[in-house]
């Protein structure tokens, strides 16, 4: 599932694979990734958004990419695409059953949408817009800014996935940070504030170790997909020892989702 270290790679492979091209041509193979408002849900497909989506990228060359947490943005002389990945999307290379659009570019390549759940989307707005959708009800993004102090009563792994507090950081990272950080995942927000420094650099280092891993492939693979790799310390490793500690590595559900800790060395 897509979290900060995805959604940026994501965006590096996209400037990789389309500077200085030009699109000669767009292709729709399914129509409902293309809205036209971010709010709007999968299935509301909108002709007008694939229409304007052609005009902004036919014979033109894309002029910059940006992210604010898990989303995208794709700027085009006369516009902007927002970009989502969802739960499952990703921006390829390589052909796939669950292709939503196709960008044909002048070198012969073709840079695809796949998203078998179709939650992601791609959503044209105006240059005035899109900077302004591309942060708008989010915190502070998770890398690029300092990571505010979360307060309040709430377990600190569901404080952290908080997207309007901190931005970019899902089940698996915020996870994974927290045993980086050696804080226990329900530990009320407030009472962390005495070890925010840890914490921060717990945040820190699980991106830029996620980062580096992913930026090691010119594609993204989840690590939900079949064959995928798992490189995470505690992330769906419930029952095996911890590579600190060796306490066997925990599961428990917090706000509806699993959460994988170490009971040893996570207080
Ligand atoms: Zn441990």
């Amino acid at each position: 599932m897509p979290e900060l270290p995805e959604v940026e790679t994501c965006r590096r492979a996209l400037d990789r694979w389309t500077r200085g091209r030009r699109v000669d041509r767009v292709e729709f193979l399914d129509g409902r990734s293309v809205r036209d408002r971010r709010e709007d849900r999968p299935s509301t497909g909108s002709e007008a958004a694939a229409r304007r989506v052609r005009e902004l990228v036919t014979r033109q060359s894309p002029v910059a990419t940006q992210r604010h947490g898990k989303r995208l943005l794709w700027t085009w002389p006369g516009g902007c695409l927002l970009l989502h990945l969802g739960m499952t999307g990703k921006w390829t290379r390589l052909p796939s059953p669950f292709e939503k659009l196709r960008l044909h570019l002048d070198d012969g390549s073709i840079v695809r949408f796949a998203d078998p759940r179709l939650l992601g989307g791609v959503v044209p707005c105006s240059h005035a817009e899109g900077p302004r959708w591309l942060s708008e009800g989010l915190g502070p993004d998770a890398w690029t800014e300092p990571l505010p102090r979360l307060s309040g009563s709430r377990p600190i792994k569901v404080a952290l996935m908080d997207q309007a507090r901190v931005a970019g950081l899902g089940n698996l990272h915020a996870a994974e940070a927290l045993w980086r950080a050696g804080i226990d995942p329900r530990c009320p927000s407030n009472e962390v504030s005495s070890r925010h420094d840890a914490l921060a650099e717990g945040v820190r280092e699980q991106l830029r170790l996620a980062l580096d891993e992913l930026g090691s492939n010119d594609e993204i693979t989840y690590v939900e997909e079949a064959g995928a790799a798992n490189p995470f310390p505690v992330y769906q490793r419930a029952g095996e020892p911890c590579g600190r500690c060796g306490t066997r590595i925990a599961r428990m559900m917090q706000a509806g989702r699993s959460t994988y800790w170490c009971p040893g060395c996570q207080r």
